[in-house]
């Protein structure tokens, strides 16, 4: 299957230059100069990844994302930021706002192309494991849904964006056991690109927001000076 990739930025040059490096890297190109043009190119079918300039006329991509985000249909579609800004907590910010990555102006297409490609690898679970089970939370790989089960109700579905998903089935194959980030890190997003640890501490927020309105986000325990895991026996705060 042939990936489409929509690239939503307002510069020619820059958009020219990714579209011209991603369909050489096979991928199908489609283009949109704001946000409202990217919905529209949306709307019969969804691409495989976005790619999402944060400084844009009109609609700027952080707000952009954060729709996306919040959105049943579009939640799961990964989004790759590009960033003039280089400090810090803009980087944050930018995963804050839903972004999956990021990567920042000037950058090489080179590093571009492989972030797609290990957020892409991202969107395909970790390796065929059956439905696993933690609390009440049950995870059905082989139909990439997460329920939240608990007695004497109906079971409640748990929306999840790519990396959060990846980061809840790697956490429910391997219970009760600490893993650092750097762990998360090699073991999640793979180690081809260079990821800050911090990011790691992001999709963790991330997972435990998405897990709040089921009651789930106990689940997952902060280990200070180690890292996270998951308990069937939180310690309740
Ligand atoms: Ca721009």
């Amino acid at each position: 299957m042939t990936h489409r990739i929509l690239i939503v930025e307002d510069e020619p040059s820059i958009a020219e230059l990714i579209a011209i490096n991603l369909t050489h890297a096979g991928y199908e190109v489609e283009r949109a100069m704001q946000t409202e043009v990217a919905l529209s190119l949306m709307k019969d079918s969804l691409p495989s990844l976005l790619i999402l300039d944060w400084m844009l006329p009109g609609k700027s991509g952080v707000q952009f994302a954060k729709e996306l985000k919040a959105n049943e249909r579009t939640r799961g579609l990964p989004i790759l930021m590009l960033t003039a800004k280089s400090e810090e907590m803009d980087k944050v910010s930018g995963l804050d706002s839903g972004a999956d990555d990021y990567v920042t102006k000037p950058f090489s297409p080179k590093e571009l192309v492989a972030r797609v490609r290990a957020l892409l690898r991202r969107q395909t679970p970790i390796e065929h494991t059956g439905p696993l089970t933690l609390g009440p939370i049950k995870m059905d790989p082989s139909a990439h849904r997460v329920f939240a089960v608990w007695p004497d109700h109906d079971p409640k579905p748990i929306s999840l964006g790519p990396t959060e998903y990846r980061l809840l089935q790697y956490f429910m194959a391997n219970p009760e056991r600490v893993h650092s980030r750097e762990n998360l890190l090699d073991k999640v997003w793979g180690n081809e690109v260079y990821i800050e640890e911090r990011t790691v501490d992001v999709h963790i927020k991330r997972l435990r927001a998405a897990l709040v309105p089921v009651d789930c986000d106990r689940y997952i325990e902060t280990v200070r000076g180690s890292g996270y895991r998951i308990t069937k026996t939180p310690t309740e705060t």
